[in-house]
C-alpha cells in the first residue's frame, strides 16, 4: 500500500476552469516526490488539496489506507510549509515553532522536548529567543520547516518554500533539506517550477502540465528519456529537428530533412511519415567537417563556465550545443563546423503524447 494515494483527483473553479484533471498519483513511505511545472499548471491546487485547504471536486485522497478526502485540514496529520513561511511576527522561534504542538495540548517539558528537537534537527539551536524579524532569510525558513517537523506530520507538504532565498543559499537548502528529509524519513511532496530544485531532490519529479502528469519518473528518467514533448522542452534544453522518413528497416529509419538524411531508432513510423526529434544540446559535438552527421556556421558562442554554449546554423536547421570547458574543439563565430551525435542521441516521441 502507498502511503499516500491520490484517485481522479479534479478541481475546477467557477463551475468551468479545471484547474486539475483527474489526477492520479501513488506517492511511498519516505519518498521526496516533486510536482514541477510552469505557472497556472495546477501544483498549488493539487498541494491545497492534498493539505485539505482546497476541497476537490471529484476524486479521493487516502493516507495510510485512511480516506481523508473530506477530513478537515488539522486532522490530516500533515504539515505544510508556505512560500512565505507564515511565521507569527510577534512570537519567538521557540513559540512559532510550539504553536502547533500547543493546538495538540502538549505542554510542559514535552513541549519544550520537542522544540528543542525540531530546532536541532534544522540547526537553529541557541536561537529560541529570536523574533522573526531578527533572522536571515534562510533561518526564517528553517523555522516554518523546524514547526511542521515537531508535530511529526505523516506528511509534509512543501510549497515553493525555497523561492525567496538567493541562489547559493537556495542550492544549499536543496541540500540541507534533501539530507534532513533521507536522515527522518519523512514522506515529502514539494510544489516547485524550478527544475534544477526538484531535479537535485526528488526521488521522482511528476511534470504537471494543464492541470494533468505529463511525466512521472525519477528525475534522470524525465530527463534522459522523457515521453512527452512538454517535458522535453520544460526539463533543460532541446534541439528540435523535423523531418521525414525517406526510408526504413527493423528499427532504423533514415529522416530527411530538406536535401541531408541521417539515421535515426525509430519504432512504428511508416516512409513518407513527418517525424519531430529531439536531442539535448550537450548530446551534441562539434568536430571536423568531413566527419560529421551535418555541418554548420558557428552565428553565437558563449563561455558560461563549465561549458561553451553555441548557435550553429546548420544544414538541418538551427541547432543549439554545449561542450565542456576542458578537452574540445572551441571555434570562433563565423567559422564552418562539423556537428556529431551518436545513434539514439535522436530521440523521437510518439505523436499520440507530443503536445505543447
Ligand atoms: P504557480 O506556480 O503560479 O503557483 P500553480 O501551478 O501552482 O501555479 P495553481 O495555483 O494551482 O497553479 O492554479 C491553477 C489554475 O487555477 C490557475 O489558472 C489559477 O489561476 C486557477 N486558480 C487557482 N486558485 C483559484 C481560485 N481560488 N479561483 C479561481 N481560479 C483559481
Amino acid at each position: 500500500m502507498s502511503k499516500l494515494s491520490l484517485r481522479g483527483l479534479s478541481k475546477t473553479y467557477g463551475g468551468d476552469f479545471q484547474a486539475v484533471r483527474r489526477l492520479d498519483l501513488d506517492v511511498e513511505s519516505g519518498e521526496f516526490l516533486s510536482l514541477l511545472g510552469p505557472s497556472g499548471c495546477g501544483k498549488t491546487t493539487t498541494l491545497q488539496m492534498v493539505a485539505g485547504f482546497v476541497p476537490p471536486t471529484a476524486g479521493t485522497i487516502v493516507l495510510e489506507g485512511q480516506d481523508m478526502t473530506y477530513v478537515a485540514p488539522e486532522k490530516r496529520d500533515m504539515g505544510i510549509v508556505f512560500q512565505s513561511y507564515a511565521l507569527f511576527p510577534h512570537m519567538t522561534v521557540s513559540q512559532n515553532v510550539g504553536f502547533g504542538l500547543e493546538m495538540r495540548k502538549i505542554k510542559g517539558a514535552q513541549l519544550r522536548d520537542r522544540i528543542e528537537e525540531a530546532l536541532a534537527m534544522v540547526r537553529l539551536s541557541g536561537l529560541e529567543g529570536r523574533y522573526p524579524r531578527e533572522l536571515s532569510g534562510g533561518q526564517r525558513q528553517r523555522v516554518a520547516i523546524a514547526r511542521v517537523l515537531a508535530i511529526r506530520p505523516r506528511v509534509m507538504l512543501l510549497d515553493e518554500p525555497m523561492s525567496n532565498l538567493d541562489a547559493k543559499l537556495r542550492s544549499e537548502m536543496h541540500v540541507e533539506l534533501r539530507a534532513l528529509q533521507r536522515r527522518l524519513g519523512i514522506t515529502t511532496i514539494l510544489v516547485t517550477h524550478d527544475q534544477l530544485e526538484a531535479m537535485t531532490m526528488s526521488d521522482r519529479i511528476a511534470v504537471m502540465s494543464n492541470g494533468g502528469i505529463a511525466e512521472l519518473g525519477s528525475p534522470q528518467d524525465v530527463y534522459d528519456a522523457p515521453v512527452s514533448e512538454f517535458a522535453f522542452r520544460f526539463l533543460g534544453q532541446t534541439n528540435v529537428i523535423t523531418g521525414k522518413i525517406s526510408s526504413r528497416n527493423d528499427r532504423t529509419a533514415s529522416v530527411s530533412v530538406g536535401p541531408i538524411s541521417f539515421p535515426a531508432d525509430i519504432g512504428r513510423d511508416h516512409v513518407g511519415a513527418d517525424v519531430k526529434l529531439f536531442v539535448r544540446p550537450e548530446r551534441l559535438r562539434i568536430g571536423a567537417v568531413d566527419e560529421c552527421n551535418v555541418k554548420g556556421r558557428v552565428m553565437t558562442r558563449l563561455f558560461l563556465g563549465g561549458v561553451w554554449f553555441y548557435e550553429i546554423d546548420s544544414d538541418i536547421g538551427q541547432l543549439r550545443v554545449t561542450t565542456p570547458n576542458q578537452g574540445t574543439v572551441q571555434p570562433m563565430e563565423g567559422e564552418i563546423v562539423g556537428i556529431r551525435w551518436n545513434d539514439g542521441d535522436l530521440q523521437v516521441i510518439a505523436p499520440e503524447v507530443a503536445h505543447d
